[in-house]
This record gives structure tokens, C-alpha cells and sequence, in this order.
């Protein structure tokens, strides 16, 4: 197909979506202003993965949205896409967020997923690439190296330290209660 009929198709499906969510987006309680940026905003977004995408000629996906779960680390994660490329594994994130800057967030995730990639799969990702939908020079690859599963082992075990006990009043929320519904209670 060609890369213009693709695009159409993508908008469209894109247009149908945006329209099926009209509720929702309405109960943000946003002004139209604001609902029009994001609109535009999602739209750059598709076409600039869509340019990507046939620009470097970019294999389907081996998984998307890929829920891995290991029970030799305790740890789950929601990889967005794995790519094979000549035999290297890459792990790509999507990101909506305003700034396309890789954040000590972003490094963390990046090491904890090449570890639970690693565990599962037996076979270490060459590399994690950050895609924030925004730039030419999207995706921004991290390398993953030795020093990197390291860093991800000593995040696992701090991580375990600080959830060891069963209360709830010892995980305070920082996330304005979007935690809320993903606590389980005993
Ligand atoms: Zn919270």
C-alpha cells in the first residue's frame, strides 16, 4: 500500500476514535481550546511515526503491547513494541509526554525492562528506543549495557525493600489518586 493511502486510513481510523470518545474528552471539563490542541497534537503524532515508520523501512512488530510477567524478579511491564533488526532485538516506548526529553523516569523504566526482557526471553535487547512521536530525530535510543542491567538489579532490590509491608498507609500517594483503584485491599 502506498504510504498515502496508508496515512488516509490511519487518519480516518484515528477521526473514528476521537469521535467515539466524544464523551469522555467532554468529561475532561476541558475548554475547546484545549481539546483542539490535543486533537492536533495526537494527529502530529501519527504522522510523524507514520513518516518514521516507512522512512527507515521499519519491521512489523514481533509483540505490541506486550504484558511480560516474570516471577523470578516479581515484575511486570506493558512493552509497547518489540522489534527484530537483523537479530537484535529492540524494545521501543511510546511517549505522549510535552517533553521529549529522557528523564531519570524514563532511565529507570529503560533498566528495569531490559531486566525483565532478559529474564523472560533469555536473550538481551540490543537497545530500548524512547519514541516520543515528536521530532525528526525520534527515537532516541538507549544502549543497553552491562552498567545498565545493574543499575536495573540495584533499582529491583531498593523497590523490594520499600514494599515489603502489607499497609496501605506505608505507600502515601504521590500520583493525585490515579492509584487508587489499582490498590488491593485485604
Ligand atoms: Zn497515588
Amino acid at each position: 500500500m502506498p504510504l498515502q493511502k496508508i496515512r488516509q486510513d490511519l487518519f480516518a481510523l484515528f477521526n473514528e476514535q476521537w469521535k467515539n470518545a466524544q464523551d469522555s474528552l467532554e468529561a475532561l471539563g476541558l475548554e475547546e481550546k484545549q481539546i483542539e490542541f490535543f486533537y492536533d497534537d495526537s494527529h502530529r503524532m501519527l504522522l510523524n511515526f507514520s513518516h518514521w515508520f516507512f522512512k527507515n523501512d521499519m519491521p512489523s512488530p514481533e509483540l505490541a503491547e506486550a504484558r511480560i510477567f516474570s516471577k523470578n524478579l516479581k515484575l511486570m511491564g506493558i512493552i509497547d513494541a518489540v522489534l527484530l533488526l537483523e537479530d537484535k532485538v529492540i524494545l521501543v516506548d511510546y511517549k505522549t509526554s510535552k517533553h521529549a526529553k529522557i528523564t531519570e523516569d524514563i532511565k529507570r523504566q529503560v533498566a528495569l525492562y531490559a531486566l525483565l526482557f532478559e529474564d523472560k526471553f533469555k536473550v538481551t535487547p540490543e537497545a530500548i528506543w524512547i519514541h516520543f512521536l515528536k521530532n525528526p530525530d525520534d527515537p532516541q535510543p538507549v544502549h543497553v549495557d552491562e552498567a545498565l542491567l545493574e543499575y536495573g538489579k540495584v533499582l529491583l532490590e531498593s523497590m523490594r525493600e520499600k514494599t515489603t509491608s502489607l499497609d496501605e498507609v506505608n505507600y502515601p500517594c504521590t500520583c493525585g489518586g490515579y492509584c487508587e483503584k489499582e490498590f488491593i485491599t485485604r
